[in-house]
Order: C-alpha cells, then structure tokens, then sequence
C-alpha cells in the first residue's frame, strides 16, 4: 500500500509476532474487516500490516473507500436518535460490559499492540487497562451532563441551559495508543449520546478493530461505533466534507491536525485535536537526585520515547548537571531493547520507519553541533527500525532536537543556571502540551508551575494521565480536551432555553 512505510526485514525475530498470534484464542480478532452498520466488512482489496520489528507481514485487513465511509455517515445518522434517545445510565451499562470485555480480553488485545505497534508486551497490557478505564469513567460521567439555571435578567422570564449530543461524530486516531486513543474519544462522545466513526492509523488497524468486536459484544448498537480502514486521505476527506459530521477530534501530528482543522473549516465543524509536544524536563539543584532520574527514564522511555508526552528538552540546574548525566547514562545503559514480545524487552522498534530516521537525523544534527552522544554500539542486526536510546548531553537549543519533537528515545539534556532562565528557554517553542518540574522547593514549584505555558503539568511526578483530568495542549498542541468533564463537554452543545411571560 503506497501510504505504508517500506521496511527492509529483519530476521533477528522472526516470526515470533505470527507465532503468537497463531495463538490467539479469538481468531475473529484476525479477520480484519472493518465494521460498518453492524455488519463485518472484509473488503474487495486488502491492505497489510506488518511487525514493526522485523517488517514481516502479519495479517491484513479490509481497504475501505470512499463508498464504505459514506455508508458509515449514513448508518450512524440513522443511529444517532434512538442513542441519544438512551437514558445516560443505559448507555453508561452498555460502556461499562465493553469495557469488561475488554478487560477479558487484555492478554489477546495486548498481543496485537505488541505485535502491530512495536511496544512492550507490559506497556501493552497497560494501554489496554488504561483504554478500558476511559469507557468505564465516561460510563458514569454521562449521568453528570448537568446544565445550569441561571438567575434571570428579564423580568418574568426563566433561563435554562442543556446540554445536548451534537449528533454524528469523527475521530481520526494515531499509531503510538492504537487501543487508549480510540476508547478516550469514543468514552466519551458515546456517553454524551453520539454516534462515532473511527480511522485508526494504517499500521495499527488490528487492535482497533479488535475493540470493536468487543463494542458489538457489549450491546454498542449498529451505527454507534463503527470503525473504518484504509487510506487516510481517501477516508478523511468524506469525514470532513460531509455536514451531517458535526464534530471530529483527532491524536497525530501538528502537520496532520492542521491539513484536518483546514479541512473542518468548510462544514464548521467542531474540532479538537491533541497534537505534537516538546515537553520541557526541568531539574533544579535542590531536588533527590535518584528521584529526578526515575522521573526521567519514565517520561523519556515511556512507549520506546513514541509518547506525546515524551519529556523532550531535560533541563538540568548547572551544579547537579554532572552527576543527572552520569546517573541519567547508567540508567539508560541498564535498557533492554528488542522485540516487544521478548520478556525483558524496555524499548521496542520505532512503529514507522519515518520515525527512526527522525530519531537518526536529531542525533547526527546534534554531534555535529557539539552534543555528546552516549549509547550502546548500533545493532546492525536488530533492523532499521530500532533505535538505541542514546543520551545526547551538552545540547543546545539550536539543535534539531532541542526545536522539533524526538518521538524516539533520544534524550537531549541541557544545562541551565536560574529559574528565570529555564522557565523562558522551557516556554520558547510553539508546543505546549506537557511539562515536568522536580524541585523540593514548595515555594518554587508554586511559582514555576503558574508560568508554564503548557496544559498538563507533573511536579515531582512523570505519571498524571487518566480519567478524571483534562488531557491537552496549549499553543499549536492542540485545541480542546480529553477525558475529565471537559471531554465529554467536546462532544455536546449547550442550548440556552428562554422561557418568557411567566407573570400571569
Ligand atoms: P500522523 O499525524 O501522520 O498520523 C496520525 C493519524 O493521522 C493516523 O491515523 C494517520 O493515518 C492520519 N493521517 C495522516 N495523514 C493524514 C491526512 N493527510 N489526512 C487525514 N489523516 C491523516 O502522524 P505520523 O506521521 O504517523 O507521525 C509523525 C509524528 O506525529 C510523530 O513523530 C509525532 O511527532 C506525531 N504524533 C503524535 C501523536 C500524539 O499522540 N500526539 C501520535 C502519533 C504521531
């Protein structure tokens, strides 16, 4: 397929994805047919998917087009009253077994992950719980769409505001979280009472189309949740056009949120969209070093660094810089990479290729502009998506790394000298989605955390997704959020209700 990335293979794992998935007790996971009104899919062509690790093919999967995402528009209009029509808690029963289901099914759910997107069997098994706990939240957040009586102005009169679903939704989903990415959006456009079609990213249609057996299982009617694969383009482009989508929210790139948001502009949809981030790792000198380290191995390794979160710029206070590099390095030596099937195995191969030479660029950019690089000796063997995690310190910010997102696990450490400085240095990149400050100092993380321009902040922590809390960006990662009450907000509308002449 011309939109798939081409991948020299690897034999150094071999066939250890398709043994596995030979296993899998649920073969119907493998069937790859794309679900559209209720009804399976399989398509006149085919698409393949591949491992990541060794570039060998491992199933494949329906081609939709053009005719099968028009058939979804329709299917989830004819859907969308009889949905909305559900009381909230009928709809939340119905979230909740999927997200049992899914919970059941965690082991043959992770295999796929794993086998498809690259990572860590353990970090699959964590998306799945994580996915699953976002249907099970916005199961009960549905019943809390409260609106509002406001104390009137008019004399006589009585305003309301509802909320209310928007009506048929969209969601275009990335590569990195093929299973959290999809549940978090459709969590909480369901809860709200609207249909949703999804398009997974080309190289992870597996797993997606896993979850929707799993919502079929569940009770998720016809037309309610529907998941269509194939071209990005060729599918997105009806998405966009159609006027009966009211609201599309996307996870990928700044690049691709902004062709889409151009795209949305024509019908006026409501959008949101999660984008890049650059996230600044900020260590001051008065913090527990051993803490600051683990803080960063995990918010830098997290995913194998695939992470929007991923810290990408760790600054470190000029007298500790020394000793957070050595400790930073020997942690990093301790990482084990291969396949993410292998027990063992920290970091898995890049998912694309495009993203290992991403990773390769920044690194030769950097040592050629003074960084030095500290890494295990390259593994010609373990193939050209896999990269070592390599620790560049001395870097600067005119280096590629320290200016676009990494996505790879490639750690670029700077030092810095005063508070001032590093919050102006942190906050001088058009990304703001997330940042991380360690510092012991209460009065300091006070005042750092009130000027970073970013939406998510951990303060002595590199763990604070789920949920409960507003997921997003700031500047150009992002318009709107995920999870929280402010998710569910992204797929409703208020209605202001004036009821006048009351006086008789
Ligand atoms: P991408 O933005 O191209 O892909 C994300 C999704 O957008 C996929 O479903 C893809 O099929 C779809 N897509 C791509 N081009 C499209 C188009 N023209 N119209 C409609 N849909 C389209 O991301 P990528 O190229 O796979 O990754 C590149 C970079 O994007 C990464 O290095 C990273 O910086 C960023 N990224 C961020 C996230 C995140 O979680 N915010 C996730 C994935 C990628």
């Amino acid at each position: 397929m011309d939109f798939q990335t081409t991948r020299r293979k690897s034999p150094r794992f071999a066939g250890l994805a398709s043994s596995h998935l030979r296993n899998l007790r649920r073969r119907d996971f493998l069937e790859g047919a794309a679900l559209i009104d209720g009804r399976w899919i399989a398509g006149e062509q085919r698409d393949v998917v591949v491992d990541p690790a060794t570039g060998e093919e491992i199933a494949d999967v329906a081609r939709c087009g053009v005719a099968e995402i028009n058939l979804a528009i329709a299917a989830a209009e004819r859907a969308f009253p009889a949905w909305r029509a559900l009381l909230p808690a009928q709809r939340g029963a119905i979230l909740k077994s999927w997200a049992a289901l899914m919970l059941e099914h965690s082991e043959e759910l992770a295999i796929l992950v794993t086998s498809e997107q690259g990572k860590p069997l353990t970090e699959a098994r964590q998306e799945i719980a994580y996915g699953a706990g976002f249907l099970d939240w916005f199961a009960a957040e549905g019943e809390r769409a409260y609106g509002e009586t406001i104390p009137s102005h008019k004399l006589g009169s009585l305003l309301h505001v509802r909320m209310q679903p928007i009506g048929v939704t969209a969601a275009v989903t990335p590569w990195n979280f093929p299973v959290a990415m999809i549940t978090r959006k459709t969590g909480a456009a369901l809860a709200a009472g609207c249909p949703m079609i999804v398009k997974p990213a080309p190289e992870t249609p597996l797993s997606a189309l896993a979850v929707a057996r799993l919502a079929e299982e569940a009770g998720v009617p016809p037309g309610v949740f529907q998941v269509v694969v194939g071209n990005p383009i060729e599918l997105s482009t009806p998405l966009l056009r159609d006027t009966r989508v009211r609201a599309l929210s996307f996870t990928g790139s700044t690049q691709v949120g902004r062709i889409l948001l151009e795209g949305a502009a024509e019908t006026v949809k409501k959008v949101s969209l999660e984008l890049g981030g650059h996230a600044p790792f900020i260590v001051f000198d008065d913090v527990d070093l051993d803490k600051a380290v683990k803080g960063a191995m995990a918010a830098k390794f997290a995913t194998s660094g695939q992470d929007c979160l991923a810290a990408n710029r760790i600054y470190v206070q000029k007298e500790i810089y020394r000793p957070f590099v050595e400790a930073f390095a020997a942690a990093i030596g301790q990482l084990k990479v291969g396949h993410g099937l292998d027990p063992g195995t920290d970091i898995g191969p890049m998912t694309k290729l495009s993203v290992a030479h991403k990773c390769r660029t920044q690194i030769d950019d950097a040592v050629r502009k003074g960084a030095r690089a500290i890494s295990a000796d390259e593994d010609a063997a373990l193939g050209v998506n896999f990269i070592l995690p390599t620790l560049l310190s001395e870097a600067t910010e005119d280096m590629l790394v320290a200016r676009e997102e990494t996505f790879g696990p490639v750690a670029a450490v700077l030092p810095f000298e005063s508070e001032e400085e590093v919050i102006a240095r942190a906050n001088a990149n058009e990304m703001g989605l997330a940042g991380y400050v360690y510092t012991d100092n209460l009065r300091r993380a006070l005042r750092v955390s009130e000027r970073m321009e970013c939406g998510m902040l951990g303060i002595n922590t590199a763990s604070f997704t789920g949920p409960p809390v507003p997921f997003g960006g700031w500047k150009q990662s992002g318009i709107g959020r995920e999870g929280s009450r402010h998710g569910l907000a992204e797929y409703m509308e208020l209605k202001y209700v004036c009821f006048g002449d009351l006086s008789n």
